[in-house]
């Protein structure tokens, strides 16, 4: 086997990863009456909402300390602390993430102590019983650190170290889903339905960044996951992190402190992970895989041998998040598919440890450009004789360039409408993700 990994290089061009605090926000946002905070200037607000609103079509209320010049020079106490009063008195919120940025994990602000400050001035202003039930988290994201896909990770795992609580046994299976779309939480919540499951579906955006249209409505959108169910969540049968880029480090935490049995992924993208996922909440429920779900598995290796003859032997390059591009790799695979140029946004030893499982198993050598940005991929796509790219919006250019089909998944998805309802998960989601790509072929012919 000779799978080639391209990350040495000294300069990216045009990188296609996000900085940290955004996947904190997107964690913090699938949180009920939840509201980011963020601790640094308002930029690193801005370009955010402007992201969560072109992918998901929905207002995201994000709110910002605004840094300016004194802040930087002289600390972001006072912004914090006025921000986290300003905040409670406007918009009741339940939970109030505060993600830290570059600028203020630079100068070095303490913003648990700032926060621990905050809670008393709460005390005074509003009373002992409605500050209390008040959750205030401190998330550390420090953008230079890691990626958005990293952000998710570390948010994650900070929400659960501050607020998991051990009491007794809910009887529940923790999801934790990472930054897939609100079309495949909808998904996972319809398998596990099916099964007869209960589950807390943690940092759940099916619901608030998927919302009907209302007039005069609250501030805060219907669903998110109750900031109670956080704190249960140390008292579940399991925990799945479906991604494990994403999601795992909040699930591990909670195995190694309160002894909640953990599976870290893969995505059930494909028949094989999805047969993976159903049969590890099998095995931590005790509840069966029932025969409408198994009809759903029927209906996609029907679609997938009625396609075979479009989408044998096809060259496709593969980019996005990890674990993504792990569940994608591995479907197209299935497809009899052959995966030659694979881009992740975040390196991993783990993710390149699975693609060299995928390639054993299916023969093949694919590229892995890591963390190299999208002037790269479009090098070795083109040196490839690619034939399909599968990936996010920021891909439309490459596929451009090489004159071939992008099939969009994946976050950002901004150039085309109702991405974001979509699953890609589960065999439905898959079934679906097979008719784009097969889709795509036919209108090329
Ligand atoms: S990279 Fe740093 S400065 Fe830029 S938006 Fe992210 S946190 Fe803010």
């Amino acid at each position: 086997m000779n799978l080639t990994a391209i990350k040495e290089q000294p300069v990216v061009i045009n990188p296609c990863k996000a900085c940290q605090p955004i996947g904190a926000m997107y964690a913090t946002l699938g949180i009920e009456r939840a509201v980011p905070l963020v601790q640094g200037a308002q930029g690193c607000s801005t370009f955010v909402r402007y992201q969560f609103n072109r992918h998901f079509r929905e207002p995201a209320n994000i709110a910002v300390t605004s840094f300016h010049e004194d802040a930087v020079v002289f600390g972001g106490r006072r912004n914090l602390i006025e921000g986290i009063i300003n905040l409670v008195q406007r918009y009741h919120p339940a939970v109030i993430g505060v993600v830290t940025t570059c600028s203020s994990e630079t100068i070095g602000d303490d913003i648990d102590a700032f926060i621990k400050e905050a809670k008393q001035r709460l005390v005074a202003e509003i009373g002992v019983e409605k500050a209390a039930a008040i959750f205030i988290v401190g998330l550390h994201t420090p953008s230079y650190a890691g990626s958005h896909v990293q952000g998710y990770d570390n948010g994650t795992r900070q929400y659960l170290e501050q607020l998991a609580q051990e009491s007794k046994p809910n009887q529940k299976l923790n999801i934790i889903p990472g930054m897939i779309n609100p079309g495949d939480i909808a998904e996972i919540k319809h398998l596990l339905a099916a099964m007869g499951v209960a589950y807390n579906m943690l940092f759940d955006i099916s619901e608030t960044l998927n919302a009907p249209l209302k007039v005069n409505d609250s501030f805060f959108p219907e669903g998110g996951t109750p900031a109670t169910d956080l704190v249960d969540a140390a008292n579940s049968l399991g925990t799945v992190a479906l991604s494990r880029h994403a999601g795992g480090g909040a699930a591990t935490y909670l195995w190694r402190k309160f002894n909640v049995p953990v599976v870290l992924g893969p995505l059930p993208v494909g028949i094989y992970n999805t047969d993976l996922f159903l049969e590890q909440v099998a095995k931590l429920t005790g509840q069966p895989v029932t025969a409408a779900i198994k009809r759903e598995r029927g209906l996609l290796l029907d679609a997938m041998a009625d396609t075979c003859s479009t989408t044998a032997l096809k060259k496709v390059a593969i980019f996005g998040d990890p674990d993504t591009v792990l569940g994608v790799t591995r479907f197209t695979s299935e497809l009899g598919m052959e995966p030659v140029v694979l881009g992740t946004t975040t390196a991993s030893k783990e993710f390149d440890r699975e693609i060299a499982l995928i390639a054993k198993e299916y023969h093949c050598t694919p590229q892995i450009v890591a963390d190299g940005g999208l002037h790269k991929l479009e090098q070795v796509v083109l040196q490839n004789q690619v034939e399909m790219l599968i990936g996010n919006s920021k891909g439309a250019t490459i596929a451009k360039q090489a004159d071939i089909p992008l099939v969009r998944i994946g976050f950002p998805v901004t150039d085309r409408v109702g991405y974001q309802r979509r699953p890609v998960v589960g065999y439905n989601g898959s079934l679906w993700l097979l008719d784009q790509i097969v889709n795509a072929f036919l209108e090329r012919k």
